[in-house]
């Protein structure tokens, strides 16, 4: 029996012992007064008696004030005359059959309390979550969305994450036709893991491919695992699992996949999460146990993959990962056109400009902005949304987004467009780098202010030394752009000097490729405590005077490459305002629009 019916049955048992216990209330609370027969009799005499329903053992009254009297009849007495003296008197009688009442007082005594009660249950039900309170330990309470709900969720709901959705029109495909890839077996993935900032809609787009494929979709947030008592999220996790096979093809979709995946028993998190644990071994196994032909495709939610358990990423489990990024220009105009749809907008809005107007929102943040313009809208007592609404609407989401750092000024956009610019310029000119598939101002979740994507054209297990120098002047290039035309340099090259400056050391010291000659410096020392890289720290093995040689090698190295790179810039410095310009604008630019700038 499914964990819900039997909590059901529970609650009937309970609304059955409780109308039971109220059966002498229920009863006598409208019942009539027991009269005798005289006194019935001189009723009807006094012409205070309105009709009369005349049964086997006894009569029923109402009187002309509306109450209602009950006299037992006399046995052998009175038939005829009975009906007689009624009908002299005017009033209307009428017979009845027993079972007929039998019927009703069920009916009113039983079954109506009992449903009340129950439907009070679930109003209560829903009300704390769709949690049935303490009747439940263990069972799972997945909310199922099922294919025949009408708050059904497809990909016409979502915008500006085409990437994500390409790669999950996949799992949809599969979900949809298993045989297909089954017959020439092929590996369907067991576990799809969407990465995104908070807000970006990876809840969105888990229930749109359930929409999609049309199959029942069980949902379950990582924190309702660990808020209850020891063992039970193991159990959840288990019934969860339980009931998706019965259900098969569905998607299990675990929210907030970090609040039970977080990565166990590293150094430091002495006072471990018993609970949490249990958990999470118990989602592993439950990931191992299934193949993927039962047509059971896992699904979560995290926007911190860094601090997931190494375990959940591996192969056979959460082996695929989806990047659900914030939007760019185009993407927040198409998401603000979804969310327009149920409403009226003026002929006056452009949602082009509203989104060019909205740098760093992501989309739960402009469904805001579009309910905050419809609210105001509605308070000047108005049917369309106007200009100034939206207006109003993103002043006050900004507010808050400005509080929480999310969004840049424009200054800030200006230097971040130039930097990645500059990444992307130099390494189109160069020989040996890798080519850029995508440049990108939109502010990312892990630190950066904007990014370069390079995509290898092949699998590469050797690098030569000018492929590696290429590299450091490519990472070199975006604070050498800063310094071109703001005059001026800034934080923001933090990251990829740290980068530049330990692929020039490993050059030095790891692969020889300096005057310094064919020898390594230093042994590196991977220090492993129960799986978990305590620090790349290093063991000394060369005189302090080589160690001064290393610096400078690595100091000339750099040098050279920041050179190389403003050289590039500023050879093709008219390149690189387009190009920053194009970015100002639309915030990426992708390997063909690129191209076109190149020539
Ligand atoms: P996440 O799970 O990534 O934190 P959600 O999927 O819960 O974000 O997004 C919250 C709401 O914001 C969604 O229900 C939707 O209304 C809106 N939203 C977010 N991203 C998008 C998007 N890419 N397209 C359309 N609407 C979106
Ligand atoms: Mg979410
Ligand atoms: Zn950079």
């Amino acid at each position: 029996m499914s964990s819900d019916r039997r909590r059901q049955l529970y609650w009937l048992f309970f609304a059955f012992g409780v109308v039971l216990l109220l059966q002498p209330i229920i009863k006598n609370a409208n019942a009539p007064q027991n009269v005798a027969y005289s006194e019935f009799l001189s009723l009807v005499e006094a012409g205070d008696i309105e009709s009369v329903e005349v049964r086997e053992s006894e009569v029923r009254a109402t009187k002309t004030d509306s109450s209602r009297v009950i006299a037992q009849r006399i046995p052998g007495l009175e038939g005829e005359a009975l009906v007689d003296k009624l009908t002299a008197k005017g009033i209307k009688f009428s017979g009845y059959r027993d079972y007929d009442s039998w019927w009703r007082s069920l009916l009113l005594a039983w079954v109506l309390p009992i449903g009340l009660l129950f439907v009070l249950y679930s109003v209560f039900a829903k009300r704390m979550g769709g949690r049935g309170g303490a009747l439940k330990f263990g069972d799972s309470d997945a909310k199922i969305y099922d294919r025949a709900k009408d708050d059904r969720v497809t990909f016409e709901d979502v915008a500006g994450v085409d990437e994500a959705e390409d790669e999950l029109r996949e799992v949809v495909d599969f979900l949809k036709n298993p045989g297909k890839y089954l017959t020439i077996g092929a590996h369907i993935p067991r576990g799809v893991l969407l990465v995104g900032p908070p807000g970006s809609g990876k809840t969105l787009l888990a229930r749109a491919v359930a929409g999609e494929a049309d199959v029942p979709f069980f949902s379950m947030s990582g924190s309702e695992f660990v808020e209850m008592f020891v063992g039970v999220g193991a159990s959840r996790m288990r019934s969860l699992f339980e009931q998706a096979k019965k259900r098969s093809p569905c998607i299990i979709f675990l929210d907030e996949l970090d609040a039970i995946g977080k990565s166990r028993g590293g150094l430091g998190t002495m006072a471990t999460n018993d609970e949490r644990e249990q958990t999470l071994n118990q989602l592993l196994v439950e990931m191992d146990g299934f193949n993927s032909d039962t047509g059971v495709i896992v699904m979560a939610a995290t926007n911190r993959p860094e601090t997931l358990d190494a375990a959940l990423v591996r192969a056979g489990r959460f082996d695929r990962q989806v990047l659900v990024d914030a939007p760019d220009v185009r993407g927040r105009e198409k998401i603000l056109e979804i969310h327009s749809r149920k409403i009226e907008l003026d002929d006056s809005v452009d949602l082009g400009v509203m989104a060019r107007r909205t740098p760093g929102m992501s989309g739960a943040d402009l469904a805001n902005v579009v309910n905050e313009a419809a609210l105001a809208a509605a308070r000047r007592a108005s049917k369309r949304v106007a200009v100034a609404d939206f207006e109003n609407a993103i002043d006050r989401i900004q507010l808050g987004l400005k509080k929480t750092g999310k969004v840049m000024n424009e200054a800030e956009r200006t230097r971040v467009a130039y930097h990645e610019g500059g990444h992307a310029l130099v390494a189109m000119s160069l020989e040996h780098a890798d080519p850029v598939h995508k440049v990108t101002i939109v502010p990312r979740s892990i630190g950066a202010l904007g990014a370069t994507l390079q995509l290898p054209t092949e699998d590469r297990y050797l690098m030569t030394k000018e492929e590696l120098l290429d590299r450091v002047c490519v990472m070199l290039a975006g604070r050498a752009a800063e310094n071109l035309v703001c005059k001026s340099l800034s934080t923001g090259a933090k990251n990829d000097l740290e980068r530049a400056t330990e692929t020039a050391r490993q050059m030095v010291c790891r692969y020889g490729m300096s005057e310094l000659g064919a020898q390594t410096f230093g042994i590196a020392r991977d220090l492993r405590f129960l799986g978990n890289t305590l620090s790349g720290s290093e063991e000394r093995n060369y005189s302090e005077e080589t160690a001064q040689r290393i610096d400078e090698e690595i100091g000339t190295l750099l040098s050279q490459q920041q050179e190389r790179a403003a050289a590039i810039l500023s050879k093709r410095r008219s390149v690189l305002e387009t190009m920053a310009e194009r970015l100002l604008e639309n915030e990426t630019l992708d390997a063909t629009e690129l191209k076109t700038l190149n020539q």
